[in-house]
């Protein structure tokens, strides 16, 4: 790992939800700072805020307090035309579900995402399914993939504007052991490439190849 810098910030996040006379608080003061090149695995148990925290990562959510800056740039409170423009641009996302829209190709996937930023020097989406071992399934739309085979196009998709940031929350949770070493991998060579990962999971192998892992409880990262 080399570190030259902070890809990602994010300075004391707080987000309540509120159902009538319920307060939840998922996040309460979560600051953190990855660097280029850093893979780092959140991780904590189940309603602990590890997808709040993605999320607000992701400038999919606004956290109620707090910021969030990525590549430079706040994206929190934000108009969402904005928000939009920063995540295209710099954030590549891999959920466990729902990576794909099912009435596009894989290939048709990979180049809806990377028509978001139009740039030029993108990745060739060829190559990308390749890079994932997917060329061969390149037609094939998205309900006729098994499991391991969507996880993989959705990290091509992720992967598809050549982001400074990859977030992932759970992307091993529903694959078998070979695709979680070929996911962990990629995550891994994109890491050697500089980008910044934040991977939320419950795997142990996971954890065990970030550079760091950060402990959730409570809505509040444990010290150290
Ligand atoms: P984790 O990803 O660690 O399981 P979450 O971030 O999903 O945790 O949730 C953190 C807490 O916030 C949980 O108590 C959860 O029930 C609550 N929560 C998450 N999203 C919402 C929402 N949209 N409305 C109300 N409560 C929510």
């Amino acid at each position: 790992m080399v570190v030259t810098g902070n890809a990602l910030e994010a300075h004391e996040l707080y987000r309540f939800y509120h159902a009538g006379d319920d307060e939840t608080f998922a996040l309460r003061g979560v600051s953190l700072e990855v660097g280029e090149g850093e893979t780092v695995a959140v991780v904590g148990p189940s309603g602990s805020g590890k997808s709040t925290l993605l999320a607000c990562l992701a400038g999919l959510d606004d956290p109620d307090g707090g910021y969030v800056v990525v590549a430079g740039h706040r994206i929190t409170r934000r108009p969402e035309a904005v928000r939009s423009w920063i995540r295209a641009r710099s954030i590549g996302i891999l959920l466990q579900f729902a990576n794909l829209l099912e009435h596009l190709s894989v290939l048709d996937n990979v180049r809806a995402a990377q028509s978001l930023v139009g740039s030029r020097d993108r990745p060739d989406p060829h190559r990308l399914l390749e890079d994932v071992g997917l060329a061969h399934r390149a037609r094939a739309r998205p309900s006729t993939l098994s499991g391991g085979e969507a996880a993989r196009a959705g990290l091509a998709v992720a992967l598809a504007n050549d982001p400074a940031i990859v977030l992932a929350d759970e992307p091993t949770g529903e694959v078998d052991h070979d695709t979680e070493s070929q996911l962990l991998q990629m995550l891994r060579s994109r890491a050697e490439r500089g980008s910044s990962v934040v991977v939320v999971t419950h795997s142990d192998r996971v954890a065990a190849a970030a550079d760091r892992v950060l402990q959730l409880s409570d809505g509040r990262l444990a010290d150290g």
